[in-house]
């Protein structure tokens, strides 16, 4: 389990940091997500919550995991909106973030760097296994990194792929288990 980052409230002019949460379809990013961010609204932070507008599988403007737990959030168009309604914030959420292009990479760095904690979760790898998007370097500039994993829907074993049922080629096809399912690497590879 992720244990949050002691933050040094007496600090004046305190640093913020980047968290990554990333891992396949169904492995529990949005659920860890909504997790940390819950604790920091207990923690009488101020919390906002981001989403790429295109991601509307369950509501326009909630962020709901596959297990239902549900938490409000803005819809986004393009990653720089984010900077100007983060505001004076403590935490910034974002969701679903491998939808956003390399500019959300600036985007975090700026929130990080004007003291707040960003935490990100987001697909690692498309449904070809490859890394997805602004992922890789999302990881590469973040202070911390988790990775959660989903079961494999053929042998139940530990799950990290995303594994479209359909023949569409497209890399965006937005979906649930009408269409993908977790594998672990044997099964992805059948
Ligand atoms: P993600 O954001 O990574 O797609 P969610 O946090 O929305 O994942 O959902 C995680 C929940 O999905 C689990 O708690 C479980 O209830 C459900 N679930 C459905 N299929 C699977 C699977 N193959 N492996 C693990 N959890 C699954
Ligand atoms: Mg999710």
């Amino acid at each position: 389990m992720f244990i949050e980052p002691y933050h040094n409230q007496q600090n004046q002019k305190r640093a913020g940091w980047i968290e990554v949460v990333c891992g396949s379809m169904f492995s529990g990013k949005t659920e860890e997500l909504i997790r940390r961010l819950n604790r920091a609204k207990i923690a009488k932070q101020k919390v906002e919550i981001f989403k790429p507008a295109l991601d509307t599988r369950y509501h326009q403007e909630n962020i709901v995991s596959h297990n239902s737990s549900t938490i409000r959030s803005t819809p986004i168009q393009a990653s720089p909106e984010i900077l100007l309604l983060s505001g004076d914030c403590d935490v910034v959420g974002i969701d679903e973030v491998q939808f956003f292009d390399s500019e959300i990479v600036e985007v975090v760095n700026k929130l990080a760097n004007s003291g707040k904690r960003v935490i990100v979760a987001g697909l690692d790898m498309d449904f070809q296994g490859k890394p997805f998007g602004p992922m890789p370097v999302l990881m590469a500039v973040a202070e911390y990194i988790t990775k959660v994993h989903a079961v494999c829907m053929v042998c139940g074993d530990v799950a990290n792929y995303s594994y479209r049922k359909t023949a569409a080629q497209e890399q965006v096809m937005l979906g649930e288990t009408d269409s993908y399912e977790a594998r672990c690497r044997k099964c992805f590879h059948l």
